[in-house]
């Protein structure tokens, strides 16, 4: 059994003589007792939505965001007025790191994710060699 991504691949092999499909772990078909077979794999794509995906996505748009807010705030500080100009120049500062330090949140959250979905997959396609085995 193998994880790629989304995908679990698994390897089983096939009776050549009733055709079924069992674990490598196997030495002979559960059904006739052959121990003729085949190399056999299966494949299952797992559809669900790519929240880690969305998060990262969501992270680059928030630094991105942020330095626009930075520079827009600092292209105001063309005002007389010294204390206002500096004012602005702290509030984009602000922006900015607020923004890096919500984005960098928002990469470790999606890369949490990625990692919990991983073991998740793992774990189901575990259990459902150790049910094919009990059966
Ligand atoms: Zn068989």
């Amino acid at each position: 059994m193998k994880v790629q991504g989304n995908v679990i691949i698994r390897r089983m092999l096939q009776c050549e003589k009733c055709g079924e499909i069992f674990s490598k772990d196997f030495n002979r078909c559960p059904k006739c007792r052959s121990t003729r077979f085949s190399g056999y794999t299966v494949v299952n794509p797992v559809a669900r939505l790519p929240i880690e995906s969305i998060l990262r996505v969501m992270a680059h748009l928030m630094w991105m965001f942020g330095t626009a807010a930075c520079l827009f705030l600092l292209w105001q500080t063309d005002s007389p007025d010294t204390d206002r100009n500096l004012l602005l120049m702290l509030a984009g500062f602000a922006a900015l790191g607020a923004s890096v330090i919500v984005s960098v949140a928002l990469f470790g959250m999606s890369e949490m994710m990625y990692r919990i979905v991983r073991i998740q997959l793992r774990l189901r396609a575990f259990f459902e060699d150790q049910q094919k085995q009990d059966k």
